[in-house]
């Protein structure tokens, strides 16, 4: 597929490309009041960076304390709608699926899955291509809409996090339709020990055996 080129030389808030479908999801939704100066203070008092975090492998690493709620980084990339781009359930390499558009104020999903926003940070992305994921997870990600139609996302911190830790996010809200192993920054050296996989696993035996399948555009299984 080809994507549209719809970036700017404007620092702010055109930092990602959009799909066109993307860009008639986002007109349609109201601006964030005080988007553009949330941005911009994101982007100058970016609280993480990239750091290898074992042998060849990079993460995005604390460079101060952050506090629960603090600003970590603005995530950067192409952003496209999830049928848009080959993805593996739950997250792989760069690829984030983001849900935040399509909940409402008492986290209840609307609108149709297939609105769901995909980040491809390995185009255009920052430091936060680099972000693993794990079963338990330091932050997670919001948005706000900056004017023409323009999306801020940002990874926030879910619990205090200290200096020269490494940042980590959930798994895609998918993750239990896959049918591979978790990709768990926490229990990388011995899956056993993580639950999520364990849960994982026996979803994708069941469904070896009855044969049922799903993703992310079939029934709702694993979206929550
Ligand atoms: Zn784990």
């Amino acid at each position: 597929m080809s994507y549209p080129s719809s970036s700017s030389s404007s620092p702010i808030p055109l930092s990602n490309i959009y799909s066109d479908k993307v860009a008639n999801v986002l007109c349609r939704i109201p601006e964030t009041s005080g988007a553009l100066s949330l941005l911009d203070e994101t982007r100058r008092l970016k609280k993480a960076r990239r750091m290898l975090v074992a042998e060849h492998v990079y993460g995005l690493v604390t460079t101060e304390p952050v506090l629960t709620c603090q600003m970590i980084h603005e995530m950067t990339g192409l952003i496209v709608l999830s049928y848009e781009i080959v993805r593996k359930p739950g997250g792989n390499d760069g690829i984030f699926l983001y849900d935040g558009l399509m909940r409402g104020s008492a986290g209840e999903h609307f609108g149709s899955r297939e609105q769901l926003l995909c980040f491809d940070t390995k185009v255009n992305g920052n430091d936060t291509k680099h972000v693993r994921r794990s079963c338990h997870p330091n932050a997670l990600l919001k948005h706000v809409v900056a004017p023409e139609g323009k999306l801020g996302v940002i990874l926030v911190a879910s619990e205090d996090i200290s200096k020269t830790m490494e940042v980590t996010l959930p798994f895609d809200a998918d993750w239990r339709d896959s049918n591979s192993t978790l990709e768990c920054s926490r229990h990388k050296d011995d899956m056993e020990l993580c639950q999520m996989e364990k849960e994982r696993r026996a979803l994708a035996a069941d469904r070896s055996l009855y044969g049922s399948s799903n993703d992310l555009n079939g029934n709702e299984k694993g979206y929550n």
